[in-house]
């Protein structure tokens, strides 16, 4: 029955297979997993490596890379005022399916990451693009959605800058936060390395700023103080707007525990979902499980 209320409450049906499939909690291969989840989540693109999915969007590709091995789930515990109904319907096995992604998006022949994931050594970003024929230098241009570790994670290895060629770009309100505010003081150092090693191609845009690629910033604030998203022709990549979807699209009141401001989180989270509704948008972001886009919620 719960793989039927998935059906009938949130989402497309490419999501629903991957993510019941997520939900059993095994930790299963990259390999025996493959084929599965490429079926499941986009049959045109069987020849992507695991765990990668692309959607074109007008003249740009929109790739969705995982950053983690599958089956991840959030646990129902990190979801502030979640009741036992909500629970019981869309986290039953203790948790909502999640993942953490970065996306790539190649347009005008420039490639552009929309963040960098985690940078751990088990982190699947590098090997993915490595398959996908792209190289660290290849990269034009990295769009930050804000400044946790799990999106910036990946732009150092040892210190040292991965994309040397990269022309980044963050919030101004994003930026000044992390760099000044009292509040994020011990938590400031991976962003301020991050920035410090960037520096000399760093820059800081205001909310709803055009980027190079017609990439379009839009305000999504409460997450962070200065969260993005970026909208490319008919994709919306939320950044941070859900951490466990199946939940949080149904129930868009709910915050997890990550979020710094409740009431902007649940304003900007309802905001971007109408938008793209009212636009016939896609949605995607960087914590939806497989297979990263959301046609229909
Ligand atoms: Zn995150």
């Amino acid at each position: 029955m719960r793989r039927r209320e998935w059906i009938r409450g949130v989402a497309s049906a490419a999501v629903l297979l991957a993510a019941t499939g997520c939900a059993n909690g095994n930790k299963r291969s990259s390999n025996s997993n493959a084929p599965a989840e490429a079926k499941d989540a986009a049959p045109a693109a069987n020849t992507l490596p695991d765990g990668v999915v692309s959607r074109q969007f007008g003249q740009a590709k929109v790739t969705w890379i995982r950053d983690n091995e599958p089956g991840q789930i959030r646990a129902n515990q990190m979801f502030v005022g979640a009741d036992s109904t909500q629970i019981a319907r869309w986290a039953p096995d203790g948790g909502v399916p999640t993942a953490t992604a970065a996306y790539l998006i190649e347009v005008e022949g420039k490639r552009i990451l929309i963040d960098t994931a985690n940078g751990r050594p088990e982190s699947r970003l590098m090997p993915s693009l490595a398959a996908l024929g792209i190289k660290p230098e290849a990269i034009d241009y990295i769009y930050i959605t804000h400044f946790h570790g799990d999106h910036l994670g990946g732009m150092l290895k040892d210190g040292a800058p991965v994309f040397p060629n990269a022309q980044v770009y963050v919030s101004t309100p994003e930026y000044d936060a992390w760099m000044t505010s009292p509040a994020l003081a011990e938590r400031r150092a991976q962003a301020e390395a991050t920035m410090k090693a960037y520096e000399s191609r760093l820059h800081k845009f205001a909310l709803g700023d055009t980027l190079p690629g017609g990439v379009v910033s839009m305000d999504a604030v409460g997450h962070t103080p200065g969260h993005v998203a970026y909208i490319i022709d008919k994709c919306l990549i939320g950044g941070d707007f859900v951490h466990g979807a199946a939940l949080q699209l149904a129930h868009p009141e709910l915050c997890a525990r990550f979020d710094m401001d409740v009431p902007k989180s649940v304003e900007s989270r309802k905001r971007l979902m109408a938008y793209a509704k009212e636009n016939g948008m896609t949605l995607a972001g960087m914590h939806l499980p497989a297979p990263g886009f959301i046609e229909k919620w």
